[in-house]
């Protein structure tokens, strides 16, 4: 079969006949060989070309249009799965979803030169890569720092400045065995080399852009920790292109929210977060000295065993200091309630002298309240009024 993508990337349109059809059990779809293609199969860490094949059923009925469901190969032969069944010997058109096409080109062809550099550099491999529709990771056996990678970063789009042609060939295998290149196969003849000159040699399956300037911008996104080594993800061409227009579109709102200038978003991020801090250390200081006051009107422990609080919402800690101060006071339970009667009640509820556990069952059986605890101290949420619950701590 032929690869048409090997001839010519910009195919869009191809003709071709159909040399097998078989069903697939387990995928529930066909598998159709075609004797020439232009569909990129999976290979090499690339998803597959999208696009449609159609066919004349009989002559006078409006051809059918089936959309290709994925493509792959396997010991060299592509296959091409479809909804629906075409005979053998049919003869097909097949149409390449360009936009697809052109950005994968983009993305791969970035890849091999942020590759290229990184081997040429530092000495690492590409052990790992994957193109798929939203994301582009590569994989290396080492470790760079962020700032490395960004000096890798100005020198790839440099590569792309130049424009420069990306070179294809098979050579013989008196050339490839004296030939220095990544991803060195066994293999000693047809093997694919993809050459970006002053950057990368490489061998490669997919189909790549004609010359640097077309990849357009590569943005390495992300990097972290992988295997011993690095994951980079990395964006070129378009894909570049949205990522910064929705990047400057969160900067542009967080700046005007924050009324500071875009390229300082970050530090008034920063200043929020402290002024937030300062904010909640005094909220917790007012709240505990209200819970306090609040506490002071309770029955005292010659009146009551026991001490029961509702309250407005607030911080679970400033509650929880509360209740370990009056616990050792108080014979029974001392709990605190907040929320309200429709909406029901957080609560926390310790006690030195009975088993708070027993009140948490209490509370689950008779009205489906959720939370847990140990023997001194339960916590949870129960759906119940004040009087009610007043009732039955005070009745137990
Ligand atoms: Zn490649």
């Amino acid at each position: 079969m032929k690869k048409l993508y090997y001839e010519d990337v910009h195919m869009t349109e191809f003709e071709a006949t159909v040399t097998e059809c078989t069903y697939d059990e387990k995928k529930k779809i066909y598998k159709i060989v075609l004797d020439q293609t232009a569909f990129f199969p999976e290979e090499g860490g690339q998803v597959a070309d999208k696009g449609t094949i159609s066919f004349v059923q009989k002559l006078g009925v409006t051809p059918q249009c089936l959309t290709l469901l994925d493509a792959h190969i396997k010991n060299d032969i592509i296959y091409h799965y479809v909804e629906q069944e075409i005979p053998v010997g049919t003869k097909v058109k097949g149409c390449v979803d360009w936009g697809q096409r052109f950005d994968f080109m983009q993305q791969h062809s970035g890849e091999h030169i942020v590759s290229g550099l990184v081997n040429k550099q530092y000495g690492f491999d590409n052990v790992g890569f994957h193109l798929g529709l939203q994301e582009v990771t590569l994989d290396f056996n080492g470790v760079l720092t962020l700032e490395q990678l960004r000096e890798i970063e100005v020198l790839a789009n440099e590569a792309i400045w130049e424009n420069i042609p990306v070179n294809i060939e098979f050579p013989d295998s008196e050339v490839l065995s004296s030939l220095e290149y990544r991803s060195k196969l066994e293999l000693t003849e047809n093997v694919r080399i993809v050459t970006i000159p002053g950057y990368d040699v490489c061998a490669c399956c997919a189909p790549h852009v004609d010359t640097t300037g077309q990849i357009g911008m590569i943005k390495i996104t992300n990097v972290q920790s992988h295997r011993g080594g690095i994951r980079v993800n990395i964006l070129c061409g378009r894909r570049a292109l949205q990522d910064y227009t929705v990047k400057q579109n969160n900067a542009a709102a967080i700046s005007a929210s924050l009324s500071v200038k875009q390229d300082c978003i970050a530090e008034g991020v920063e200043r929020l977060k402290e002024e937030n801090f300062k904010q909640k250390e005094v909220v917790n200081r007012l709240q505990a000295n209200m819970l306090k006051n609040l506490a002071e009107s309770l029955p005292t422990p010659e009146e009551s065993f026991h001490a029961i609080l509702f309250v407005e919402p607030m911080d679970d800690i400033t509650i929880r200091n509360l209740i370990n101060d009056l616990v050792p006071k108080y014979s029974g339970y001392v709990g605190v309630f907040w929320g309200n009667d429709t909406d029901g009640y957080r609560y926390i509820v310790g006690s030195t002298s009975r088993d708070c556990r027993e009140l948490a069952t209490f509370l689950r059986e008779k009205f489906g309240a959720k939370g847990g605890g140990k023997a001194p101290m339960i916590q949870g949420n129960v759906v119940a009024g004040e009087e009610q619950l007043r009732t039955i701590i005070f009745n137990s």
